[in-house]
C-alpha cells in the first residue's frame, strides 16, 4: 500500500499541479501545470528518546491524535536546521519536559507504508526531572514489570522497549534497525 500524500496547488506559483512522472526521472511527482516546477515529497523523519531514571522508564501518554489516551516514548517530527539528536531531546523537552544526556542511536524504523522514519536514541534523566508538555496527559517513570504493553500507541515504542529490555540483561546495547508493515506482529509471537 502506498501513501497518497496530495497536493493540489504549486507552492510557487498557486496553479494547478498534475502526479506524472517528469522527463528523466522514474516516479509520479507532483509537477506544475504552469511553471513546471518539481514537487519532491519525501519520507518523514520522527526522532525521540528512550529516557531511563534508575532504572526506570519514562513513557508519555498522549493528549493528542492519533492514538491518544495511549503511552509512547517522547519523539516527534524533526524541523528543518536541527540534527536527528536535537530533536530527540528537544521533543523530550516538549513532552515530558525533560532534560536528557544522549547516549547514542537505538532505534531505526522503515515505515514505508507510511514514508516514515524513526530514530530513538537512548538516554537518561538530568537529575531525574520530568514533567508533563503540553501533548500529555500524564507522564512517569515505569519498572519493566510495570509497562503498559497493551496499551502502547505505536508498533515502534513497542520493539523499542522490547529490544531495551532484552539489552540491558547482557550490558549490551547494539544499534537495532527494522522494517514494520503491517500487519505488525504481536506482542505473544515477540520470542527470542
Ligand atoms: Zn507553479
Amino acid at each position: 500500500m502506498m501513501v497518497s500524500i496530495t497536493m493540489k496547488y504549486c507552492s510557487e506559483c498557486g496553479s494547478e499541479v498534475s502526479f506524472v512522472i517528469p522527463e528523466g526521472d522514474n516516479r509520479e511527482r507532483h509537477v506544475c501545470d504552469r511553471c513546471g516546477v518539481i514537487h519532491y515529497i519525501n519520507p518523514r523523519i520522527i526522532a525521540g528518546t528512550l529516557p531511563v531514571h534508575e532504572g526506570r522508564i519514562l513513557l508519555c501518554r498522549r493528549a493528542i491524535e492519533p492514538r491518544k489516551g495511549f503511552w509512547t516514548l517522547p519523539a516527534g517530527f524533526m524541523e528543518n536546521g536541527e540534527t536527528s539528536a536535537e530533536a530527540a531531546a528537544r521533543e523530550t523537552i516538549e513532552e515530558a519536559e525533560a532534560e536528557v544526556r544522549l547516549h547514542g542511536l537505538y532505534t531505526v524504523f522503515n515505515l514505508p507504508h507510511i514514508s516514515q522514519v524513526y530514530l530513538f536514541y537512548r538516554a537518561d534523566l538530568v537529575d531525574g526531572q520530568y514533567g508533563v508538555g503540553v501533548e500529555s496527559l500524564e507522564t512517569r517513570l515505569f519498572d519493566e514489570q510495570e509497562i503498559p504493553w497493551d496499551e502502547l500507541a505505536f508498533p515502534t515504542i513497542h520493539r523499542t522497549l522490547r529490544h531495551y529490555f532484552r539489552d540491558r540483561k547482557l550490558d549490551h546495547y547494539p544499534v537495532h534497525s527494522e522494517d514494520l508493515t503491517p500487519p505488525y506482529r504481536k506482542p505473544q509471537t515477540d520470542s527470542q
